[in-house]
């Protein structure tokens, strides 16, 4: 059965009936997000709708050129103007997360909202609190998904340039460049409809990817020249960084994106974290190759979770415990992460 049959209706209704709509992205949003909610909204203004982005805190500064994006609500900067959106919105679409804790600083508001809340995402696991759905896993990103929602329910001609430039970031961030959850025929057939819709590849690639500053790329020398711990026996490797590292190299948020990549980059690796030090806990990004689910060990011993074969936590442990509890798992996972490495070369 295909998912999109169900909502191709409702939403051919919902686009040509004018509504207060807010788009919800989630908290540290990243490309997928970004793109896939500033997509639907040049769709749905379009379209007669008032509409509005809304995003927890501050999108990094590579997603800043995006079409739409001085649009964007910061609801860390404006909650006042936040919460009126959302007291008033008729239609909240919950775009590229799969629980209202996920929006962080608004979850409550958004739980609370009177609005339909819809669901458009391609993470495992969603939750029961919207009241339509739209969750594939098997697509590359929240971005492709809404290319097949906006095709099957007979929009194909209102992709503009600027909505293809948008869903187009949104599935080369995700699958790193065309580089992993990118099997499927359809991610690519889906992406030369984009680039048949005006997007320029190679300008895209440039503003999202050649914007690091000196500072992120000396960060990034330290991650890998100091700050980088390769067990081969568990074929794992991780990266750390204290509170200390962040200010000497003047962090700025999105410096520490695709280092944890590096990590899992290595030949026989399976399986690569980045700690980070935060304020009151410590973030841990989580990467794997093949079969070895980090979802599951995010879920099963950090709280966390995400897709497969990128999850995140949070540890309320220091660094040092943080670390110690990690490599002790390790011992757990050893004969599954050996076992792991024959199923992906
Ligand atoms: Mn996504």
């Amino acid at each position: 059965m295909n998912p999109l049959e169900n909502i191709n209706e409702y939403f051919s209704r919902l686009v040509t009936t004018p509504s207060e709509i807010v788009i919800a992205a989630h908290h540290n949003p990243d490309g997928d997000t970004i793109g896939a909610s500033l997509a639907l909204y040049h769709f749905l203004k379009a379209h007669r709708h008032h509409v509005e982005v809304l995003v927890p805190n501050d999108p990094p500064a590579f997603l800043q050129w995006m079409p739409g994006s001085d649009a964007i609500v910061v609801y860390q900067s404006d909650s006042v103007k936040g919460n009126q959106l959302l007291a008033r919105a008729d239609i909240v679409f919950c775009v590229d997360f799969n629980a209202c804790s996920r929006v962080k600083f608004f979850s409550e508001q958004l739980l609370a909202s009177q609005a339909t809340k819809i669901l458009i995402d391609h993470h495992p696991h969603p939750e029961n609190e919207f009241d339509i759905s739209l969750s594939v896993v098997e697509v590359s990103s929240t971005s492709e998904l809404v290319f097949s929602l906006l095709e099957s329910s007979g929009f194909a001609g209102s992709v503009t340039r600027e909505i293809a430039e948008c869903l187009f970031v949104g599935i080369m961030t995700d699958t790193g460049s065309f580089s992993y959850s990118c099997n499927r025929p359809e991610t690519f057939r889906i992406a030369a409809k984009l680039i048949e819709a005006g997007v320029d590849v190679e300008k895209v690639h440039r503003l999202v990817y050649d914007t690091y500053s000196e500072s992120r790329m000396r960060l990034l020398g330290l991650c890998l020249g100091d700050r980088l711990k390769v067990l081969p026996e568990f074929s794992t490797a991780y990266i750390w960084l204290t509170r200390d590292d962040l200010q000497n190299f003047n962090y700025q948020p999105g410096d520490t994106e695709g280092v944890v990549n590096y990590a899992l980059s290595i030949r026989n690796i399976s399986l690569a974290a980045l700690f980070i030090e935060r304020d009151d806990r410590v973030r841990i990004s989580l990467r794997s190759k093949g079969n070895f689910s980090v979802n599951e060990l995010a879920r099963n011993h950090f709280k966390g979770g995400g897709h497969k074969n990128a999850a995140g936590a949070d540890s309320f442990d220091s660094m040092d415990v943080t670390l110690a509890r990690f490599e002790e798992l390790l011992i757990h996972y050893k004969k599954e992460l050996i076992l792991n490495l024959t199923t992906y070369y």
